[in-house]
């Protein structure tokens, strides 16, 4: 998936996925490897329980992404239930990539990559 991402970033022929390619470019393999298998896990596990939720969220995402100027937005960690903020910058990047908005906060993040390693 990320190899065909890649494709489709070669056929825009875009330079302003370069930032982005060079951030990837300095992800270590074993958290991509890490984070592929989260993202099966969630996918697996928790799509009924959480859909209702996702949903929400997805639309309070939205509903702020229509604003005039785009701003940060708090979202709350299903994990820990603590607020974090997720960037205008972030939110370009996932919309972009067509990622769906982050569900943990970093720091849950980082535990889960840190415990497939
Ligand atoms: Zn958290």
């Amino acid at each position: 998936m990320i190899l065909l991402l890649l494709d489709k970033i070669q056929e825009t022929g875009s330079n302003k996925y370069i930032p982005y390619l060079r951030a990837w470019e300095k992800i270590d393999y074993k958290k991509v490897r890490a984070r592929i298998r989260e993202v099966i896990r969630d996918i697996e596990s928790d799509v009924s329980v959480d859909q209702q939720a996702a949903a929400d969220r997805a639309d309070s995402i939205n509903e702020a992404m229509k604003g005039l100027e785009p701003h940060d937005i708090d979202l709350r960690c299903i994990e820990c239930g603590n607020y974090f903020t997720f960037s205008v910058g972030e939110q370009r990047f996932y919309q972009r990539m067509g990622f769906v908005h982050p569900r943990r906060c970093p720091s849950c993040r980082e535990q889960r990559d840190l415990e497939f390693l």
